[in-house]
């Protein structure tokens, strides 16, 4: 324990954010230098609890050991607090940015201060790692012949490539488009991570011996019987790429999108071309809405703001979160709180107020005579909670219209396209995601095991990772008989994501 009185003395105080007005002018992250004396600080709040819940079932999904290396930073141990961190997570850079923290949700200081930043001290170590040199190809000290290919090139097969390869498996990853990374590369825009910081860790895994393939898609351009008579073990980490949509009347009109299509677009031309070649859909002087929140949601806003929007409004079903944790919704579970994110702090910045309004339903969009959306009739809705279950009513006479000639659908994913399952005969369960069970990761298909989103439905970077590490030790364990690889945390954790 770094030092027995740090959280009495000191406060929370997180990394900030560059300024709003001066971010929303580029694409670059969105955070500012972190200062070593700040983490230090925030590192001797950590009390070293004799159950650090923080890294149990109710917090870190990865079983990051961060009470040692909130220590270690205390003490100025970097390098050290680097290898502690490097045991449990493959990617802490992409962690470090993207992770809503459900550890700091279940920090025992929680229950009477602010929690310690752990976040923000994660980042700090692998970003000071890279910066040092400290961080170099590792190559197995031999190689086992046995081969592995990993469909889907997101966080989970790129855990489960990292920890396979190490393990001396020749591992190749097939990605359908034209970068690899999954939703890292092509989802999450780059104000939240630079797409060069994956592009460092893609490279090191290249060094390293793991082989990519892009355009590659399994099940169409690649015929995927024969990829698992080719090799001796086949994991599926597709992702949950299937969109919800809004089948309303005027979903045909022209100017609405699945938010995937927005965001795909724009990083693609920004990655391409820095945004001049426009093979994007532009936000530039529209009235946009989003309809859905959730991190699709705020990145839109995000992504909406850069190009210039006239304003935009963010439309949620659900009723407005509590600002305090409910009763029901005690320590350490996940606080089911009102958060602003990046995205909504800088509509307010602009615009002068949050964009969210909450309990409304989208009735029908409008359209002009060109066939083009021109607003969005909607709806006030009260929920109740009857026989146990919630429940949605229309408030009569709240009948309201919307400008908007832009329409953003993120509304979520209903689990992984399902071309590849059926050209291998793999089975899925009801919720239509691969059926396997997490532990062992094994799909109806013997050889053939599942990981990720495409396999527990859209969650969070935190557990794709989770389950690519133990996918690798199940695929490692069918190969050899036994496997010296880590299995991560087994419960399905934090009510999050
Ligand atoms: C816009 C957005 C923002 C998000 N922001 C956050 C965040 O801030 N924090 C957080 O924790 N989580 C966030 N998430 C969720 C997180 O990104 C996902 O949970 C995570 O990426 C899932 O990882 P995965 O490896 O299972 O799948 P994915 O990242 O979806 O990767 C799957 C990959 O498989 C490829 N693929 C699919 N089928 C085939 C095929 N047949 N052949 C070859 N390749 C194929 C796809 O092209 C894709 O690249 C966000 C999600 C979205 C959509
Ligand atoms: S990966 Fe997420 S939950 Fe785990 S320590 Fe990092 S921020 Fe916390």
């Amino acid at each position: 324990m770094g030092k027995p009185t740090g959280f009495m003395e000191f406060q929370r105080k997180t990394v900030g954010y560059r300024p709003v007005l001066e971010r929303i002018g580029d694409y670059g992250e969105i955070f500012s230098a972190p200062q070593e004396e700040l983490l230090r600080i925030q590192g001797a709040r950590c009390m070293d609890c004799g159950v650090p819940f923080c890294q149990s079932d109710s917090g870190c999904p990865i079983d990051n050991l961060i009470p040692e290396w909130n220590d270690l930073v205390y003490q100025g141990r970097w390098r050290e607090a680097l290898d502690r961190l490097h045991r449990t997570n493959n990617f802490p850079e992409f962690t470090g940015r993207t992770c809503p923290a459900p550890c700091e949700g279940a920090c025992v200081l929680g229950i009477t201060d602010p929690a310690v930043t752990i976040k923000n001290i994660e980042n700090a170590i692998i970003d000071r790692g890279f910066a040092e040199g400290w961080i170099t190809p590792r190559l197995p000290a031999q190689r086992t012949g046995k081969r592995v290919v990993i469909v889907g090139s997101g966080p989970s097969g790129l855990a489960a490539a990292d920890q396979l390869n190490r393990a001396g498996h020749e591992v190749t990853v097939y990605e359908r488009a034209d970068r690899i990374g999954g939703l890292l590369m092509y989802g999450i825009p780059n104000m939240k991570l630079d797409k060069q910081v994956v592009q460092r860790r893609l490279d090191l895994m290249a060094a390293e011996g793991v082989r990519f393939v892009t355009n590659a898609d399994v099940g169409r351009t690649v015929d995927a019987k024969q990829l698992m008579a080719d090799n001796d073990a086949l994991l599926l980490a597709t992702g949950a790429t299937k969109p919800r949509d809004l089948p309303i009347p005027g979903r045909d009109l022209k100017g609405i999108h699945y938010a995937m299509q927005f965001l795909t677009a724009n990083t693609k031309s920004l990655l391409d071309s820095g945004l001049t070649n426009g093979d994007f859909i532009s936000a530039r002087d529209k009235d946009v809405i989003v309809i859905g929140g959730g991190d699709t949601g705020t990145d839109c806003i995000g992504t909406s703001i850069r190009h210039g929007c006239r304003g935009l409004v963010n439309f949620e079903l659900l009723p407005q979160p509590p600002r305090e944790r409910a009763a029901d919704n005690p320590w350490p579970q996940w606080p089911k709180i009102l958060r602003s994110d990046y995205g909504h702090e800088e509509i307010a910045a602009k615009f002068g107020q949050d964009p969210r309004t909450y309990a409304i339903l989208s009735k029908e969009f409008l359209g002009d005579d060109k066939g083009h959306v021109r607003g969005i009739r909607t709806v006030h809705v009260e929920w109740k909670v009857v026989d146990g279950k919630f429940k949605m009513d229309e408030v009569p006479g709240s009948e309201q219209e919307w400008k908007a000639n832009l329409v953003l659908l993120a509304m979520g994913f209903l689990g992984p396209e399902h071309y590849l399952a059926e050209s291998l005969g793999v089975a899925v369960d009801p919720r239509t995601n691969y059926q396997a069970e997490h532990g062992r990761f094994t799909t109806s298909l013997p050889g053939v095991f599942a990981a990720g989103d495409c396999r527990r439905g859209q969650s969070l970077v935190v557990w794709a990772i989770n389950e690519g590490r133990g996918a690798a030790r199940a695929v490692d364990e069918f190969l050899m008989g036994h496997s010296s690889l880590p299995a991560p945390g087994t419960s399905q954790g934090a009510a999050i994501g």
